[in-house]
């Protein structure tokens, strides 16, 4: 991020606008709506320039900038239309301590100026650092179409009555409150009565949400899905942008953590791998004890939670303390893995079962039903197969399986950083040692990549 994006006060600040043409006004399109005072420099003013001093919008000076004109200036745009001239203005204001942009120049600019979406109070401003100035705009239209025009005086008359709102106790029942004001009481008086509406329904509002109990804690136990953002499910991402507590495992990326609450408490209980992780009981114990105090809590799990989740030993422990729960399911990593490859886990005349294994369990590599896997057509999902992979081999080769079945493993399903390994059974050690994966692997055995499939048995590893 070269620039970061900010909102400045403007209150009573001085802006200053050399230029007396279009690109000028455009500007002041801007500016005027804001509380800046704002200072005009044109030898020659455009007439709609005369207009807005006579309005008493700006203060107009019928002569080009000078030295000394930005002194204790906030900003400067230099909007002359003219290269040279803008260098001459931008050169002396920069002296006068201002901040300056020169308009469509954004090399030599200090700042520049966003995309705007005006609901004031509420502001939206949108930067692509000069990328694509499309994009931009596409996204300003696509939010003005969403957003309705009386969100502005719905925020306007809300924020008046932040104070009265305090009698609400800080946290969940004042979010609920004014969850209840913006997305739903407020748009509804708008239409019906108009803004005069709006202060009474706070009242009767505030009064509604004082008198009532409060809600009580409950925990959703949520798929995040194999990582990419847009395969999570519309509950999760309605779950987490409500969510008072996070508690996720070391599988889910900071991508889907941004979705969260802004205020939320988000906790990692990393339990991926072999790495060091949070007992299951303190897990456990944690959801419990912010749930009993009120909290939304959103256990978010890698995948789908009922695949190798543990899911079971988080329900008994809920339902155990009496907390309400329920279960969002998610995509899980064998789904992911198996459309990166462009290949059906299940094909009529090849496997009528697909089977979901894991590579180790609790007691270390897990035992399976090695001989119908290792018959021909057989496919499985293996999920924390990447240390276990000579031991898996063994047991299939032990078992009759045909040392040519395809195998391939995916890393980082649906993440930018996805990464395939097609190999066959007998080459599978090796291929992963030698593809030294660092992410989440799944080996989809009995599977070839799509393109892989026609020059199978003679297949060799490849990395995608
Ligand atoms: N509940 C999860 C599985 C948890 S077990 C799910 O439904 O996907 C953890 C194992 O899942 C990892 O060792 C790996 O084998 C697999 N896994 C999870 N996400 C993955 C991803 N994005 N790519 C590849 N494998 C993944």
């Amino acid at each position: 991020m070269d620039h970061f994006p900010i909102y400045l006060a403007l209150q009573g600040r001085r802006v200053i606008v050399a230029g007396g043409g279009e690109t000028a006004l455009a500007k002041l399109r801007l500016l005027t709506k804001t509380s800046a005072r704002i200072t005009v420099f044109a030898a020659v003013p455009d007439a709609a320039l005369i207009a807005l001093a006579h309005a008493g919008k700006i203060t107009l000076q019928h002569r080009a900038f000078g030295p000394g004109d930005a002194l204790c200036a906030a900003l400067l745009y230099a909007a002359n239309d003219d290269a040279a001239e803008d260098r001459r203005v931008a050169r002396l204001a920069r002296a006068d301590g201002a901040l300056v942009n020169i308009v469509d120049n954004l090399e030599d600019s200090q700042f520049i100026t966003p995309a705007i979406v005006d609901r004031d109070p509420v502001t939206i401003a949108i930067g692509t650092e000069g990328a694509a100035p499309v994009l931009a705009r596409a996204i300003k239209a696509d939010l003005e179409e969403r957003l309705s025009p009386s969100l502005g005086v719905a925020a306007r008359v809300g924020k008046a009555f932040r104070k009265l709102a305090e009698a609400l106790p800080m946290g969940r029942k004042r979010r609920d409150f004014w969850q209840d004001y913006y997305f739903a009481t407020a748009p509804q008086v708008l239409e019906q009565e108009g803004e005069a509406g709006l202060l009474p329904a706070l009242d009767a509002l505030l009064a509604r949400h004082l008198s009532s109990a409060p809600a009580p804690g409950r925990v959703d136990l949520v798929g995040a899905g194999p990582g990419d953002p847009e395969l999570l499910t519309l509950r999760a991402r309605k779950l987490l942008d409500r969510a008072d507590v996070v508690i996720h495992d070391r599988l889910v990326p900071q991508a889907i953590l941004e979705l969260a609450r802004r205020e939320a408490l988000i906790i990692d209980a990393g339990k991926e791998g072999f790495g060091p992780a949070m007992a299951q009981t303190d897990i456990c114990a944690l959801m419990v004890e912010h749930a009993a105090r009120g909290a939304h809590v959103v256990r978010l799990k890698g995948g789908d939670p009922a695949v190798f989740g543990r899911l079971d030993e988080e329900i008994e422990a809920l339902s155990a303390a009496g907390l309400d729960w329920s279960v969002v399911p998610g995509i899980t990593a064998a789904s992911a893995a198996a459309a990166g490859i462009g290949q059906s886990l299940t094909k009529r005349d090849r496997n009528s079962a697909l089977r979901l294994v894991t590579g180790h369990d609790m007691q270390g590599f897990a035992e399976q039903d090695w001989r119908s896997l290792a018959r021909p057509g057989a496919v499985a999902a293996i999920y924390m197969g990447k240390r276990g992979a000579r031991f898996i081999q063994g047991r299939l080769m032990m078992h009759g399986a045909d040392p040519q079945t395809p195998v391939t493993a995916v890393e980082n399903a649906s993440r930018p950083e996805a990464r395939v390994v097609a190999t066959t059974l007998s080459r599978l050690p090796q291929a992963l040692a030698d593809a030294a994966c660092h992410g989440p692997v799944i080996l989809l055995y009995g599977l070839a990549p799509r393109a892989a499939e026609a020059a199978l048995p003679h297949l060799s590893e490849e990395f995608a």
